[in-house]
């Protein structure tokens, strides 16, 4: 496990993905599923391809099969057409000297065919066909096992299935995948001024908005959800959530409880219970942060601001959570140089994830912020489609400059 970090130490960004990653691996376990709940999971066996794909040479356009050989370089060729080969219904014969079929997409090449004209090239009057010079051997012939070759590998263990993968595997006639578990999480919100939705609030209290947005973005990583609700800032409570958390799930996530001005006996709890470190992350929003194990399961301990709940989440647990989920190699972070379309001071020493929104003004795309940019302020992120991140070293943005900009569309 990482180190606990001491006194008055920020961890940077970068150095607390590589302690995070670096500790983890997958958990255990696979089973067999019918393909369409594949999606979303994660391979656990490589899939190969059963036969060829395709099955058999075929056509890629619609037009005539020929022989390459009975056509000229310099002259139109006049073919006779013997025939019909569509999709799904071959043609019964065989294209012999001087003769040509008319084939549709996706129909096989009849035997003794080399190349495909597509029939706007061509010219039809009754049962000739004239074919202009200048075709190529072969041209407009997809070949068998051209997409994958029967028996090699059409997706390696440890990809994620989305719907491309889905049909790739139908396209193979495969029904069931042995896909990894699904990884079990569970959640709980921590603080004593928490209203849970549907109860009225009284004075002092607010709802609890971190439970949904993490019931959210973990739902959609495909992750098996126990959601443990509300627990106040209970000693009993608190240690009696993080124990059951412990038994049931592969990863507990918490919000709330872990900054410096909060009950000590949260972080105590944590600590005792477990091994866990509490960082003060060179970052903003999302400065503390809690990451070790209790028990079999391995926690992350966000902080309580809804903003900052969502940046660690995507910057830190969610490739956390993929690597648990075997998902091998982890996705490139997607971040693209932009123009900035806004201008702001920052303090060198942190890195900054601001709410943006992409936009094109006159001289092309550029990123401007999407309002109120506070840690609380969840309105602003769900007006942004993307985080706009500054460097540690950054010491401000002018208009025009270059930034960082990770788009949101993609993080699951
Ligand atoms: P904490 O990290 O517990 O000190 O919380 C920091 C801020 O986030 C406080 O203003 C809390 O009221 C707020 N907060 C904590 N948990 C939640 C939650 N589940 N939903 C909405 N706001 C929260
Ligand atoms: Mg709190």
């Amino acid at each position: 496990m990482p180190q606990f970090s001491s006194g008055d130490d920020f961890l940077s960004a970068a150095a607390a993905r590589s302690l995070i990653l670096d500790s983890l691996s997958p958990a255990g376990g696979w089973e067999r599923v019918a393909i369409r709940a594949a999606l979303g999971r994660v391979l656990a066996h490589d899939v190969r391809a059963p036969c060829d794909v395709p099955a058999h040479d075929n056509s890629a356009m619609d037009g005539y099969a020929v022989r390459a050989a009975d056509l000229s370089s310099d002259a139109e060729a006049t073919l006779a057409v013997t025939g019909t080969a569509l999709a799904g219904h071959p043609f019964p014969g065989a294209v012999g000297t001087g003769e040509a079929v008319r084939i549709m997409t996706g129909a096989p090449i009849p035997q003794g065919a080399d190349t495909v004209v597509m029939q706007e090239a061509a010219r039809r009057e009754q049962e000739d066909v004239f074919i202009p010079p200048g075709q190529k051997k072969g041209q407009n012939v997809r070949r068998a096992g051209e997409d994958l070759a029967a028996g090699s590998i059409a997706l390696a263990a440890g990809r994620r299935c989305g719907p491309a993968e889905l049909g790739l595997i139908a396209s193979l006639g495969i029904a069931e995948v042995t896909m990894r578990r699904r990884l079990r999480v569970a959640f709980f919100s921590t603080g004593d001024e928490l209203a849970s939705i549907g109860q009225p609030l009284a004075a002092g209290k607010i709802y609890d908005s971190n439970r949904y947005t993490l019931f959210g973005a973990l739902s959609r990583l495909g992750c098996e959800l126990l959601d443990m609700g509300v627990v106040p800032d209970d000693p009993a409570a608190l240690e009696a959530a993080f124990v059951d958390a412990s038994r049931a799930a592969d990863v507990i996530i918490t919000s709330g409880g872990v900054s410096v001005g909060d009950a000590d006996f949260i972080r105590d709890m944590m600590a005792r219970l477990g091994e866990v470190s509490f960082w003060k992350l060179a970052i903003k929003p999302g400065r503390p942060m809690a990451f070790g194990r209790i028990g079999g399961a391995v926690l992350f301990g966000l902080p309580g601001n809804p903003v900052a709940v969502m940046v660690s989440f995507y910057q830190f647990v969610q490739d956390a959570l993929l690597t648990l989920m075997g998902v091998a190699p982890l996705p490139p972070a997607g971040r693209f140089a932009v123009r900035a379309g806004f201008a702001m001071r920052k303090p060198a020493g942190r890195v900054e994830y601001l709410r943006g929104r992409l936009q094109h003004d006159g001289a092309g795309p550029c990123v401007t912020l999407a309002g109120a940019q506070g840690s609380g302020v969840l309105r602003s992120m769900s007006e942004a489609d993307c985080f706009i991140i500054l460097p540690e070293d950054c010491t401000g943005v002018q208009a025009g400059d270059i930034v960082s900009v990770q788009p949101f569309n993609g993080l699951a």
